[in-house]
């Protein structure tokens, strides 16, 4: 009888060998705080502050309770809400227009670019004239560095400064990335990161960031993170949230930070590989020239109504994958109510059926990889 062994299972993403990896190292630094005992806004989370800023180039880093967080502190900050329209891709995670909706704002959906699968600079100034039609203030953009990748920055800064809109950038998959030879969290007005498990620089629980190299709009955002405080915290100026960054996690991170480049050039290792195993057979993601990414997701698009297909082919054989996303937001339950910009989002709608993420993480094997590479073409050429 021919027994066939099943092959070890492979890690969509690997968080446990980054644990081995830095092993004493996260011990020592949580026991430190377990040792000084100020578990809120500890003196790890002002050096974390100061880490991400030399890593980056902001001026300003405000760190908070998660991604979402970070995107909420800049839009109450500017006081955008009821009657003001924020514009955003719909291919995104929903925490892009949740929080939109969360300030009393209205979302309005913009179509994104299908190779990187980021928002369409040239579809911001109809989304404004919608804004307009509906007699909404058009106020902010949030574009998102979708999978790792900068978006077009330079092309949404023209975008936004004809219609005096803010940028808030919502770098929560890409933190670490570049764009025309600077980190993210420098260029536009506000950039905000998550520190949830599964983003590159994730942290063991959820946090998040805001930088910019504002001050006054820091100071305010720092003020709502606790309670709206003024020169006290018993002074209170203004209505704030419950967003600090616990100081476990900026313990844990001020450790992961510092072997956070060496991930990234391994990622993009892993990039390589996958592309160099991929691209004659399925259509893969490519990094425009003077951008950097991190890979949060590596992407491939199957057409044809062939995805499902090949999903289940890799998952016969051992290859987990996923998909971000299969429902653009215009299309959900909770925003299909909100508009859509002039131009449309026929690209949204169409790649939502086509997307589909290998495993992606700094700790994937080569030998590993070849395996999934081998059973994607396989089932690619069915
Ligand atoms: C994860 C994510 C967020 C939210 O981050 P949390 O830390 O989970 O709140 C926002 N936007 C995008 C694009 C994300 O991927």
């Amino acid at each position: 009888m021919n027994v066939r062994t099943q092959p070890p299972a492979i890690s969509f993403i690997d968080v446990g060998a980054q644990r081995r990896r830095l092993g004493k190292a996260i011990d020592d630094a949580v026991a430190r705080v377990l040792n000084h005992c100020q578990f809120a806004m500890g003196p790890e989370v002002r050096a974390f502050e100061a880490d991400l800023a030399a890593f980056c180039g902001a001026k300003q880093v405000v760190s908070c309770a998660s991604g979402t967080d970070a995107l909420v502190l800049p839009l109450r900050a500017l006081g955008i809400g009821p009657g003001d329209a924020v514009i955003c891709p719909s291919f995104t995670f929903c925490a892009t227009a949740e929080v939109a909706v969360l300030v009393g704002a209205t979302p309005i959906f913009v179509d994104v670019d299908e190779t990187t699968f980021n928002i369409k600079p040239g579809d911001i100034a109809a989304a404004v004239e919608t804004a307009k039609s509906l007699g909404l203030k058009p106020k902010a953009v949030i574009p998102v560095d979708l999978f790792g990748l900068p978006a077009d920055h330079d092309a949404i800064r023209a975008a936004a400064d004809a219609a005096g809109l803010f940028i808030i950038d919502d770098a929560a998959q890409s933190f670490g990335a570049s764009y025309k030879g600077h980190r993210l969290g420098t260029g536009p007005h506000v950039t905000s990161t998550s520190f949830f498990p599964a983003k590159p620089l994730g942290c063991y629980g959820d946090g998040g960031a805001v930088m910019t190299d504002d001050a006054e709009l820091a100071d305010i955002m720092r003020s709502i993170r606790i309670h709206g405080h003024g020169s006290d915290k018993y002074d209170n100026v203004r209505i704030g949230l419950a967003s600090r960054l616990d100081t476990i996690q900026a313990a844990v991170l001020i450790e992961k930070l510092k072997i956070f480049q060496d991930e990234i050039e391994t990622r993009n290792k892993v990039a390589a590989r996958y592309a160099e195993g991929l691209a004659d057979v399925c259509a893969v993601p490519t990094v425009p020239e003077g951008y950097t990414s991190v890979w949060a997701q590596y992407t491939i698009r199957v057409p044809g109504g062939r995805r499902d297909a090949f999903a289940e082919a890799l998952k016969a054989e051992g290859v987990p994958t996923a998909i971000y996303y299969p429902i653009p937001l215009h299309r959900q339950q909770a925003y299909k109510h909100f508009p859509v910009g002039k131009a449309g989002v026929a690209v949204s709608d169409r790649i939502a059926g086509e997307v589909i993420a290998l495993p992606m993480h700094a700790y994937l094997e080569p030998e590993v990889q070849d395996r999934v590479i081998d059973v994607a073409r396989r089932a690619l050429k069915k």
